[in-house]
């Protein structure tokens, strides 16, 4: 059976204004960049700080507007709908990031917390929202007597999965889950993660996982997509991806991670040089070839397009593992 595509971003190009530099300058944070969401996967998103994987993620819920392009959500154009259909469908698509100080209010309880989305968008009788909020709770594995606690008093395990439980509370399709485990303990981590599984498993949710964390992501996503200077280099199946991947930026994240066993060390271990490029002048070509070390000339005029390559696709005019004699 073919996988239902639930979210599909078309030619995506968002830029911002640069404060304290001349009248018109701008930062290229994502460029011409097509991505579609399979219901039911997890689909990372993985590239360096500043990538733009942030404002891609933000693009696909509709939280910004794109310059140029268009996002689909089950099929419908996000710019097409009234503001009316577009709230509707906006509760379909939860973000969940890793600063729970910013998304949680520190005057508010739990309760308070969990009891806000029911309320906005009065989801149930105003007397039955604790037991609501409580069930929340326990489906996040936390237990109800947290809910008279305030943000404070929890630990930041515990402050995270109350974000997840708000987010849950309008029982969403999507969830961008942005950088969800990078500001806690190694230890807790992983109950994150597999709590992220289960909750996946259980309500058939689709994610959108933004990480610069690469075993976070060979964890948990079934696809991979890698971002370099705001566009895309990669998409492909976790497994693939990892093991053999295709395009030389790609492969120098994976490098990068530290490996405890020396005899899995790879000894082409790939070492970046070269000019690092700006995100306010990207150079011309692949975005990659100033510090790629298999540019030619074609890289430096003619930007790659994505293409199938593999079970995957690949933006690059010479990946690895092809012959470059062109
Ligand atoms: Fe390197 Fe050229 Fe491929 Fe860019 S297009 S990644 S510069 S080989």
């Amino acid at each position: 059976m073919e996988a239902h595509c639930l979210a599909q971003g078309k030619g995506l190009s968002k830029t911002f204004p640069v404060k304290g530099q001349k009248k018109g300058t701008v930062l290229h944070a994502v460029s011409q960049v097509d991505l579609t969401i399979y219901e039911g996967e997890t689909l990372a998103l993985v590239g360096e700080s500043g990538c733009g994987k942030s404002t891609l993620g933000r693009l696909m819920l509709g939280l910004l507007a794109p310059d140029q392009g268009q996002v689909f959500f089950d099929g419908q154009d996000l710019a097409a709908l009234s503001p009316g259909e577009r709230r509707a469908l906006r509760r379909q698509m939860q973000l969940v990031f890793q600063d729970t100080a910013a998304a949680l209010n520190p005057r508010c309880t739990i309760e308070g917390v969990l009891a806000e989305p029911f309320r906005i968008h009065r989801l149930c009788p105003r007397e039955e929202i604790p037991r609501r909020a409580e069930a929340l709770l326990e489906e996040v594995g936390l237990s109800g007597e947290l809910l008279r606690r305030y943000p404070h008093e929890l630990s930041g395990g515990q402050r995270q999965r109350v974000v997840l439980a708000r987010a849950l509370a309008l029982r969403p399709r999507l969830v961008v889950c942005d950088e969800p485990v990078s500001a806690l303990d190694v230890s807790v981590q992983a109950q994150m993660l597999n709590l992220l599984d289960d909750l996946q498993r259980a309500h058939h949710l689709t994610y959108l996982l933004i990480s610069h964390d690469l075993s976070v992501v060979r964890h948990s996503a079934h696809r991979v997509c890698v971002m370099f200077l705001g566009r895309v280099c990669e998409v492909g199946p976790t497994r693939t991806l990892f093991q053999a991947p295709r395009h030389p930026y790609t492969r120098f994240l994976l490098d990068a991670v530290p490996q405890p066993d020396p005899t899995t060390r790879s000894q082409d271990r790939g070492i970046l040089t070269g000019e690092i490029p700006s995100p306010v002048d990207p150079p011309p070509g692949c975005r990659f070839h100033t510090r790629c070390p298999y540019a030619r000339e074609k890289c430096r005029q003619e930007v790659p397009l994505l293409r199938p390559v593999g079970p995957g696709q690949v933006a690059c005019h010479f990946p690895l593992g092809e012959e470059r004699s062109q």
